[in-house]
């Protein structure tokens, strides 16, 4: 029998990939672009949505080209993207009206003081599991009406469609206007118990419903592409890139987690059939939804820096000149020698939500060395880590169990076993890391048959490495009160 693939396009903040998979769930080519961030003013990000297209179309011919794989061979194409950047352009051209806003960008925070003022921020999050942040996409799409000429009418007479960058890629693919359920949970716009556009956040937010797509599952065959290389080839998948981790990681289960570990991290717990509606600075959203069975809910924690402070020691202290170097200088002492880094660069996301924080570097004294500096760069994502957990456990009776981990960090061995250490759970890295797009690939197979279920894809997962806690708990307590020291010290610093 002629091997079949999966083509997954994982469309992400700096870059376009596009990664084959084969029927075991191995990467057979990756294909790579990056396309320019565009800043108008400070704390505005934009992205050139038809740039975007085209790289996309360029990683999947080359893709497809290098693994020798014709468009008959693939079975299905899945999407997963940044979550929260918003596209809206004319159906008839099918051009986009503006540059697509991305997460990043902070113009909407005037806009979202006046919800905050009108409606309180309640009244969103218990609708649609969100804080009132200007990450999301409603408040973004917003700006756009009220800013670009003439929009608002266009978009009253259905001749603009808005969309997450998945519902932009879909469209251009197959000529559908839909959405997966997870872009739409990004949205403020969605209600999370019906799944559906709420009338009366759209009512709050002033915007049509002729622009909106339609929602769908995550995995289901939204249409075919039309043209290009994969002609013919149903477009069966979409979810946003941290629900993908979640679904390439096989969380399928309340109470599997995964974190991510990159220039920030993201926790995902699943928590099964009902939304937990968060008290402790977490959000609320949609992990997956197969076909017509019930979605599965998560609570998610962001944390702005982790990678990033590594980075930092690299690039700002000078003190290493790789990433990886920060390993073995943190391996030339034993402990953080009561050195703590709290990196609040920007203020501190999950669970604290503090804008008004800024970085701290406590404990020092005249014995601390550039090794203890290291070890506390790689302590302080673990500790983070430690604090969303513990804010889902204060928000939900689904503990976690174990955590899977991804991301460029989760090379760093010393990190992985201080993780387990902190967590209390074992640590789990998995042979395939970009799980990112294998949660795209695994959610389109699925849709057309070339996976039979979920038990199929969890005995696909593969274990690479493992790392058991060993810390003493006492220990381990005597550590976390003084890492919440050090968090208490970062508080009320920017005015
Ligand atoms: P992103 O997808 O956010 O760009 P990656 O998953 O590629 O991030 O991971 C890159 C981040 O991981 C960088 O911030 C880098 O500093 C950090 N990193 C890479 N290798 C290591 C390592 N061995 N130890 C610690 N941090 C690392």
């Amino acid at each position: 029998m002629t091997e079949r693939y999966v083509a997954a396009i994982d469309q992400g903040t700096t870059s376009s990939r596009c990664i084959v998979f084969d029927s075991d769930g191995t990467i057979v080519t990756v294909a790579r672009r990056e396309h320019r961030q565009i800043f108008p003013r400070p704390g505005w990000v934009e992205h050139d949505a038809e740039e975007i297209w085209t790289n996309v179309q360029v990683v999947l011919r080359d893709a497809l080209a290098d693994a020798g794989v014709d468009s008959d061979r693939v079975a299905a194409i899945g999407i997963t993207n940044q979550r929260e950047t918003t596209v809206v352009w004319d159906r008839a051209t099918g051009r986009p009206v503006h540059n697509a806003i991305v997460w990043q960008d902070t113009r909407t925070g005037p806009l979202l003081r006046r919800l905050d003022e009108a409606y309180g921020e309640d009244w969103f999050r218990s609708r649609t599991g969100l804080p009132l942040a200007t990450y999301f996409a409603g408040p973004k799409l917003r700006w756009l009406l009220d800013n670009v000429d003439g929009l608002r009418d266009r978009a009253e007479r259905g001749e603009v469609l808005f969309g997450t960058v998945d519902s932009w890629l879909i469209w251009k693919l197959t000529g559908r206007h839909v959405t997966d359920v997870t872009n739409a949970s990004r949205t403020l716009l969605m209600d999370l118990r019906t799944l559906r556009w709420d009338p009366e956040l759209l009512d709050a937010l002033e915007i049509p419903a002729a622009m909106l797509p339609e929602i769908r599952s995550s995995a289901e065959i939204y249409g075919t592409a039309e043209g290009g290389v994969l002609a013919g080839t149903p477009v069966a998948s979409a979810l946003g890139d941290q629900q993908a981790a979640l679904f390439g990681q096989t969380c399928f289960q309340p109470g599997e987690g995964k974190c991510t570990y990159g220039t920030g991290s993201f926790l995902l717990l699943n928590t099964g059939a009902t939304p937990v509606e968060s008290r402790h600075g977490l959000l609320t959203t949609v992990g997956y939804r197969i076909g017509a069975e019930p979605p599965a809910y998560a609570l998610e924690g962001a944390i702005a820096v982790t990678g990033s402070l590594v980075q930092w020691l690299r690039d700002n202290l000078g003190l290493i000149s790789s990433a990886p170097e920060v390993e073995e200088l943190a391996r030339t002492v034993e402990d953080n020698g009561g050195c703590y880094i709290v990196p609040a660069f920007s203020g501190l996301f999950a669970p604290h939500w503090r804008s008004d924080a800024r970085g701290v570097i406590a404990g020092l004294t005249g014995y601390i060395t550039k090794g203890h500096l290291a070890r506390a760069v790689l302590e302080a994502s673990a500790w983070q880590t430690r604090e969303v957990v513990d804010a889902m456990d204060a928000d939900s009776d689904v503990a976690l169990r174990r955590l899977r981990v991804d991301g460029g960090m989760t090379e760093n061995e010393l990190l992985m076993q201080f993780l387990a250490d902190v967590l209390d759970v074992p640590v789990v890295r998995p042979t395939i890391t970009e799980t990112t797009c294998l949660g795209a690939a695994y959610a389109a197979g699925l849709a057309v048959g070339f996976w039979p279920d979920l038990a199929t894809l969890r005995r696909q997962w593969r274990e690479d490495a493992q790392w058991l806690p060993a810390m003493d708990p006492a220990h381990r307590d005597r550590e976390l009160a003084n890492w919440h020291k050090a968090v208490r010290r970062t508080l009320d610093w920017a005015d």
